[in-house]
């Protein structure tokens, strides 16, 4: 985001963003490597796990299939495919499990149809349409509303836009508290986990979830700061 706005105050907004992000970074990362190494008693592997609580559920016709790469678990619900990464598929450590369930409680929230998810997945095309639009419609009023009389509307109709990312942010957060929410319910239910380490399980998901919580705060700061902006032309 470096564009010519440089030399105005307004960029300072951008450092807490940016060390609260990195902040919830670090901690997930740490949780991450604690618990991936510390194995569950049950040795039940996040695979196992997924399919056992898909199917206590009633769940059908969703796969559990392993990805590449380090913490890239996620639920796609176009095609319906649990995505366990490789720390997580044939492992069975705290985070393994946890983070398993954790996907898992995605599905659910389809299955079961919760409003926060729905309405989230509804207006996935519309922030990705605003995510490009945002910053060439700023970056034009900034460059050429001194040539151009009026121009600098874009400014402030470009902050709006990136309004949308900030609404996508804040309607993520229950949707990835719920998913945990389940994830160790289902957990408890099941008895994979002992007490112990359903208090690490929690540690883990709770560690995770403030990346959520990260990347909403940033996007409003980054939304204050274009609003200061376009308020100033
Ligand atoms: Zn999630």
């Amino acid at each position: 985001m470096f564009f010519p706005f440089y030399l105005d105050w307004t960029w300072l907004l951008l450092i807490p963003a940016l060390i609260v992000t990195i902040w919830a970074q670090a901690k997930v990362s740490s949780a991450y490597k604690k618990y991936s190494q510390i194995p569950a008693q049950s040795g039940v592997t996040g695979r196992e796990f997924a399919q056992s609580m898909l199917r206590q559920n009633g769940v059908d016709g969703v796969a559990v299939q392993p990805v590449a790469g380090d913490m890239t678990d996620h639920f796609d619900p176009r095609n319906n495919t649990v995505n366990l990464s490789e720390g997580v598929y044939a492992k069975h450590s705290i985070a393994a499990v946890s983070i398993a369930a954790h996907e898992c409680g995605h599905v659910l929230q389809k299955y079961k149809k919760y409003g926060p998810m729905r309405v989230r997945n509804a207006i996935v095309p519309v922030v990705n349409f605003a995510t490009r639009l945002a910053f060439p419609l700023i970056l034009i009023g900034i460059l050429f509303s001194a040539r151009v009389p009026g121009l600098e509307i874009l400014v402030s109709i470009g902050a709006w836009v990136y309004f949308a990312v900030v609404i996508f942010q804040l309607i993520t957060l229950p949707v990835e508290f719920n998913a945990s929410k389940r994830a160790m319910a289902n957990i408890s239910a099941s008895g994979v986990l002992t007490v112990q380490e359903q208090t690490e399980a929690k540690r883990m998901l709770s560690a995770a979830a403030m990346t959520y919580v990260a990347a909403m705060l940033a996007s409003f700061l980054s939304f204050l700061r274009l609003f200061l902006l376009s308020r100033r032309r």
